[in-house]
């Protein structure tokens, strides 16, 4: 099957210029969903993986179904203020100014096998400030993985030393 051509593209979203790849298109169609989470799946199966992490919100859509098939725990990374047990926190770049993400201090514990899962790659920002996070509770990041990668905002350079994995290029 072809994900490509299940993806919505929606023009001008959230703000005028930007081309918004929307994936609810790909997670309401049974066989393409199925489909999407057994490719991430299959670039995986020959890792050991203890802990599938995935930041807020649509990298619980695809970590939490891919960490089951694999046989993986899920860690959620969330914005400000949303986990309740204590938490580690790591700022990030925005086009203006920073935002923040969280995880829980014992989330992870040192020397478990880590992959990092979102929907999509964009600049890196959002899977560089979740990998630090990570790496300060001693987690090993063995690779990340994303549904959809936009090849020209370069966020594979962003991530350089990792294996980055993804489904749908454009
Ligand atoms: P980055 O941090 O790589 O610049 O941006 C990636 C993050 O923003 C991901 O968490 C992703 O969910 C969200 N994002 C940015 N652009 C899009 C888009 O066009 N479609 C979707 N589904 N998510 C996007």
């Amino acid at each position: 099957m072809d994900l490509r051509t299940k993806i919505r593209n929606i023009k001008d979203f959230p703000k005028e210029g930007i081309n918004f790849k929307d994936i609810t298109t790909v997670l309401k169609d049974k066989d393409a969903f199925k489909e999407c989470i057994d490719q991430i799946a299959d670039q995986l199966k020959d890792k050991e993986i203890d802990i599938i992490v995935g930041p807020e919100a649509r990298g619980f859509l695809i970590g939490a179904p891919l960490a089951y098939k694999l046989g993986a725990g899920f860690v959620p990374v969330r914005k400000p203020g949303k986990l309740p047990a204590e938490t580690i926190s790591a700022e990030y770049e925005l086009e203006y100014g920073t935002d923040k993400l969280e995880i829980h201090k014992d989330a992870i514990k040192p020397g478990q096998k880590v992959v990092v899962v979102d929907d999509l790659l964009a600049t890196g920002g959002t899977v560089k400030s979740t990998v630090s996070l990570i790496e300060e509770l001693g987690g090993e990041v063995v690779a990340i993985s994303f549904f959809i990668e936009l090849e020209f905002l370069k966020g594979r350079e962003a991530l350089e030393g990792y294996e980055v994995n993804s489904i749908v290029k454009f």
